[in-house]
């Protein structure tokens, strides 16, 4: 029921600007495998090009020839709100009186729903399924009335409730707006010191030889066109909610966001658990690729030997982004290969980001284990997460969280098979990312979600009605509803 994806826009006269929106979707091909496609724009027309794949499968040389204009916007998709079939796919265009409006789309609508029905019921027709669609008719049908796309944006922010970082495309100007909690990250570069480009991540402007010039701040519209560069203000919030998340597993480690290297950031929680949950062990190993960084920084802090215990087939997507349990399953024996000769014989620390359905965590330790190795303890460098994700993470229902299914550590140490589990706390956590709670969206460890959930969405994921959790004072019993927004204490 969701989607983590990964935007890029880019307004750039005197660029190849199809060909660099590429590049910046390889760089951000970890936030979606699905689909990819870029809409491009030469001042009278918008053209589109999407499909299902990886972007390397989506494009070719002749595909992008074809795409030639002076600014674009690009997606890289994973599917959840909305199936994963081609009308889903992103960038989507509409019309409007005015001429043609395109969307990608990162983060979800929470009251995707109730504004979708409001507009059928005004005669709207929708030929998609996602959160997407709706946000892009919205500002057609605003733009009809207002008369441009940026005062329809602005028109519409307000809104919209959930997460979003986005990047618009008409005719003749690249439009960004992020919403006011800043749950996803989006950042503004500068390309040969004129073009203006936008990017979920750093990583995609390091790729096109962009230069960071900020983040794009929560509430913020950002319009890139031939006059230049101007922002306002649309929204403000008395406090932000950026996903921990992008922190712990999301983002690749070598982006920087709100000036904290993700790279750093894992290594720090990993130092953290070290001083929280040690364990006496032969060698720290990291479950690649995304429990490397907290890996390394176990090992340091502890004294441990570091080593390599499995080896990732890269060319196997992150399991955790496979949407079909099937797949997932399927996706533990291709993606992983133990590494016999550094296994066998020896106490192994398993060290990774976090454990979500626990499935995947069970065929890992089986495999270490076969490898010859005596004991298996694991530590986590995130939280229990009990709590499902509405704001654009496929972290599933309630019912399929291992920790919220579980009453205790133990019970899940015993289910997916390890000598010793140790998660991070939450405020261990912190600790070790070196950022302010209050800055942070934290709910799908702690249950309290910072923008305030529908009832009928929270039913919607909340499978569970009892949890008997008993384990730290940070986190509510299951059951307890979630505050509103203003309500939400750090
Ligand atoms: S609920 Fe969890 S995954 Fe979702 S935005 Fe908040 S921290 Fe991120």
């Amino acid at each position: 029921m969701r989607e983590e994806c990964g935007v890029f826009g880019i307004y750039g006269p005197d660029e190849d600007v199809s060909r660099l929106t590429y590049f910046g979707l390889f760089a951000l091909q970890h936030r979606g495998q699905e689909s990819a496609g870029i809409a491009v724009a030469d001042g009278r027309d918008i053209t589109l090009y999407r499909e299902m794949g990886l972007v390397s499968q989506v494009f070719d040389e002749a595909t992008l020839e074809r795409l030639s204009g002076d600014l674009a916007i690009g997606h890289a998709r994973y599917s959840t709100t909305g199936s994963t079939t081609l009308a889903n796919a992103q960038p989507m265009v509409a019309e409007w009186r005015g001429g043609k409006i395109a969307i990608s789309h990162n983060g979800n609508l929470i009251n995707t729903l109730a504004l979708r029905r409001e507009m059928e019921a005004q005669g709207e027709t929708f030929e998609a399924s996602s959160d997407s669609e709706v946000m892009l008719r919205m500002v057609a049908r605003e733009a009809d009335r207002t008369g441009t796309v940026e005062e329809a944006l602005a028109a519409c922010m307000p809104q919209w409730h959930g997460a979003y970082s986005a990047t618009f495309l008409t005719e003749k100007s690249v439009i960004a707006v992020r919403d006011p909690y800043g749950v996803r990250p989006l950042c503004v570069g500068r390309l040969n010191g004129q073009a203006t480009v936008f990017a979920s991540e750093t990583c995609a402007l390091n790729l096109i030889g962009a230069e960071f010039l900020r983040e794009a701040q929560p509430g913020e519209l950002i319009v890139a066109d031939e006059d230049g560069l101007r922002s306002r203000a649309v929204l403000t919030t008395p406090r932000q909610a950026l996903c921990v998340f992008e922190y712990i597993y999301l983002a690749r480690p070598d982006s920087k966001i709100s000036d904290r290297l993700v790279h750093e950031a894992r290594r720090g929680l990993g130092r953290q658990l070290a001083d929280d949950q040690p364990v006496d062990g032969d060698v720290v190993i990291p479950v690649p690729d995304t429990g490397w960084p907290a890996a390394i920084g176990y090992a340091e802090r502890s004294g441990l030997p570091f080593g390599e215990g499995l080896i990732r087939n890269r060319y196997v997507p992150r399991t955790f982004i496979q949407p079909d349990q099937r797949l997932r399953e399927l996706g533990v024996k291709i993606k992983l290969n133990p590494l016999r000769d550094a296994l066998a014989g020896r106490r192994i620390v398993m060290v990774d980001d976090s454990i979500v359905r626990g499935t995947t965590k069970r065929g890992i330790i089986g495999m270490i284990r076969d490898a010859g190795a005596t004991e298996v303890h694991v530590r986590i460098s995130a939280p229990p997460i009990r709590w499902p994700c509405y704001y654009g993470v496929d972290t599933s229902n309630r019912s399929e969280l291992i920790a919220a299914r579980c009453s205790s550590v133990e019970e899940i140490r015993r289910a997916i098979g390890a000598d010793s589990l140790g998660y991070q706390s939450i405020q261990g956590m912190l600790k070790g990312l070196q950022i302010p709670r209050r800055k942070l969206c934290l709910a799908c460890f702690t249950g309290r979600y910072p923008i305030a959930i529908p009832k009928d969405v929270r039913l919607s994921k909340l499978d569970l009605e009892e949890s008997a959790w008993r384990e730290g004072e940070e986190e509510p019993r299951a059951g307890t509803p979630a505050p509103s927004p203003t309500e939400t204490p750090g």
